[in-house]
């Protein structure tokens, strides 16, 4: 079969009238699939349930230090689940806070108080008359709701295979102190399973701002989620804060994760790490705003998990699960997509998305298609800031959910969309 973009005109009217008649016998079946949000799957969740009978006696609430975890008290952590998260920051325990469940919420925390009060006596954000935020894109939606909310311009920024364009970065901050700060997702990034070279990470770091409180918001989430166990076959990612304390920019740096996608997410624990006057400053802030947090999930976290071994050990379950489900959704994508030509697509080596890139101007249709045959998709656009993808092509895949024979199924009807709307173009062009 010759490529799409190579076919006749009557080629392509009868190959689509062939694609019509298989998405409506698909639409006839009434499916109802979802691929939208990056959601372990329930045999993922089960991993993790022998953790809720790790803390049921007296004895168990008591943290190594005595504290009795069960009342108020320590604005930051118990010692033992500072030192475990430090652990998946790749940071020492004493530059650590621990949080509630969900790192999304320490980054809206973290903004807020840059917009309130002001970063380290700089002024806060909010007196200024524009703040302008750089978005690497693809990128993660909830990121650019939080930058949206608070009212930043925000800038897109190209990805490239070794993360943010850094060209593109320096000029954009070099001249600007309008410019405050940029979202990373360091490794296996969301969507493009990038994780950001040496170089990158150096650079971001030892870079010139007109801004001197500019802030790198470095979201690791996906910081031990592998998907291979060899260690050659995972990616190494420098450390952020190590590369701005080097080169003379130790604040520069905000570094969060959690276990949302380790354990439970909305149930799981968050933490963030940073310098020593970064991390006085938030605790500062945090200390009118909240007593502590729930320190019993915090000692079940860490009886459950133990340390980075134990940790490891709990990812490579999760790897198990999830492989076959990335390797499905490439070689599903293989087999319908190459002869068609003009597609191209992620294969990460861990975190949860595959990002796939429609022809240009087809993601909103394709995913209106696939909306309309019962699979539900991350939203065209949603991988840009505003949802405006200037392309039309990005279109965010999160495979973790569904079992392996639903994702089979609703990976058909994908690519059977995608060579729909890929034809309809071809045919207006
Ligand atoms: N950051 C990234 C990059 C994510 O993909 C997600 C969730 N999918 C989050 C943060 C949310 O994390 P949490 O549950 O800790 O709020």
């Amino acid at each position: 079969m010759p490529a799409y973009a190579d076919m006749t005109t009557e080629e392509l009217a009868a190959k689509r009238d062939e694609l019509m008649r298989e998405y409506e016998a698909i639409k006839a079946k009434g499916l109802a699939l979802n691929m939208a949000r990056g959601k372990p799957s329930s045999a993922q969740l089960d991993l993790s349930m022998p953790m809720l009978a790790s803390v049921t006696t007296y004895e168990d609430c008591l943290a190594e230090d005595g504290t009795d975890c069960r009342n108020y008290g320590v604005l930051d952590g118990i010692p033992e689940a500072k030192r475990l998260m430090a652990s998946m920051l790749d940071d020492d325990a004493d530059h650590v806070i621990v949080f509630g469940s969900s790192s999304l919420n320490i980054m809206y925390d973290t903004m807020a108080r840059c917009w309130s009060f002001g970063t380290l006596g700089h002024t806060p954000w909010s007196k200024l008359d524009e703040v302008k935020w750089l978005c690497p894109c693809p990128g993660y939606d909830r990121h650019f709701g939080v930058t949206e909310a608070f009212g930043f311009t925000m800038i897109p920024v190209t990805m490239t295979p070794d993360g943010p364009d850094m060209d593109e970065v320096e000029r954009l901050v070099a001249n600007d102190a309008s410019v405050k700060g940029i979202w990373c997702v360091p490794k296996y990034s969301n969507p493009g399973g990038v994780t950001y070279s040496d170089e990158v990470v150096r650079r971001l770091a030892a870079m010139p701002c007109a801004a001197e409180d500019f802030r790198i918001f470095w979201d690791n989430a996906y910081g031990i989620h592998h998907l291979y166990d060899a260690p050659e076959q995972q990616d190494q990612l420098l450390d952020i804060r190590a590369a701005c304390d080097e080169a003379g920019n130790p604040d520069r740096c905000f570094k969060f994760a959690s276990t949302s996608k380790v354990t439970f997410p909305g149930a799981g624990i968050s933490a963030m790490a940073a310098s020593a006057a970064n991390i006085a400053d938030v605790k500062a802030r945090m200390n009118p705003q909240v007593i502590g947090h729930d320190k019993l999930n915090q000692l079940r976290h860490v009886r459950f998990l133990r340390d980075a071994k134990g940790l490891a050990a709990h990812m490579s379950k999760h790897a198990a699960i999830l492989r076959p489900k990335f390797e499905l959704v490439d070689a599903k994508l293989t087999e319908a997509l190459t002869e068609v030509g003009g597609c191209s697509w992620s294969k990460p080596r861990g975190g949860y998305f595959v990002s796939f890139d429609a022809p240009a101007g087809c993601a909103k249709r394709i995913v209106a298609l696939a909306k309309d045959a019962g699979v539900t998709m991350t939203g065209a656009g949603a991988t840009w800031p505003y949802k405006n993808d200037p392309a039309d092509s990005n279109i965010r895949i999160a495979p973790s959910l569904p079992p392996v024979e639903e994702l089979e199924a609703t990976l058909d009807v994908f690519t059977c969309c995608v060579k729909l709307a890929y034809i309809e173009k071809l045919l207006r062009e």
